[in-house]
């Protein structure tokens, strides 16, 4: 049935059969099945003919307008009629609202969205869709396993870099007394330099080890595009870097040049005006 009001929900599967105006304004909206493909059966795939009655669920979907809307889906329970099928008889189900499902894929799909692509907290994304925290960051799970899940672009230079994250926290063992490291404050991000790949991973630690066990993630013809590495001036990423990567060219970022000579320059400019003067700068003359 292919009314305006069904064109205008535009949920894959179901028809608008009749649209209710509730006291306080919202709206229910009565819901068949319109997909012939929910008539088959789950265990078996045998279309069923054979109905079992009716059922009745009430999946909870996007916001639209102002006031509440709200669904009540008609579906029908079927006998399965292929005899060597296990499963006696089951309810409909449609991709967009599959068994047991309380809120439509769509929904699912936008709340784990707006913590991915739209920098939404959990919680907010939570309040505004109305769905509880841990609807959100499961649906967020699945979105970011598309990102992270997702080969590495392209990449020519590649930047390694430290971030300072948090802070370092310690575990002492019960047994032995000793403390050790459970979670460092630093972490390694790297980044395409100089295409526009952004951040390609980040890892906790910033060790040799730490870069090596991230370098080891990625795929070797990924690796052999790497012509470039740029990196402060630590020998823990030098290391890795000539064994991770020994065809690429360390390059050293120019901001920790930069950065190094305006040091340097101070140093100078302090020591020779010690030994000129006697005295250090003085705030109406800074040399
Ligand atoms: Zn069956």
């Amino acid at each position: 049935m292919d009314n305006d009001a069904t064109l205008l929900l535009d949920l894959d599967g179901v028809s608008v059969h009749r649209v209710e105006l509730l006291e306080d304004g919202g709206r229910r909206v009565h819901l068949t099945t319109a997909d012939s493909s929910a008539r088959a059966c789950p265990a078996c795939g045998v279309f069923a003919t054979r109905s079992k009655g009716r059922a009745l669920t009430r999946p909870r979907d996007l916001p639209y307008g102002e006031r509440g809307m709200e669904f009540f889906w008609h579906k029908r329970r079927w006998w399965c009629g292929e005899p060597a099928c296990p499963r006696k008889s089951f309810t409909e189900s449609l991709p967009q609202i599959p068994a047991g499902a309380r809120i439509t894929e769509r929904l699912r799909a936008a709340a784990g969205r707006r913590v991915r692509d739209a920098g939404s907290t959990v919680i907010q994304a939570a309040r505004d869709l109305h769905l509880s925290w841990s609807t959100v960051m499961a649906a967020f799970t699945v979105q970011a396993r598309e990102v992270t899940g997702a080969p590495l672009p392209e990449v020519r230079v590649l930047g390694i870099d430290e971030t300072r994250r948090g802070r370092t926290k310690w575990e002492q063992d019960a047994e032995t007394g000793k403390w050790r490291l459970v979670r460092d404050r630093w972490h390694t991000g790297f980044v395409d330099a100089l295409g526009a790949g952004g951040l390609l991973g980040q890892v906790e630690g910033r060790t040799t080890a730490d870069v090596l066990a991230w370098l080891s993630t990625t795929e070797l013809t990924w690796r052999k595009n790497i012509t470039h590495v740029a990196i402060d001036m630590s020998a823990t990423y030098r290391a890795a870097i000539r064994t991770g990567l020994p065809d690429a060219i360390v390059v050293v970022d120019h901001f920790h040049i930069v950065q190094l000579a305006n040091k340097m320059l101070s140093t100078v400019r302090r020591r020779t005006t010690a030994e000129l003067r006697g005295r250090r700068g003085r705030a109406t003359d800074p040399e």
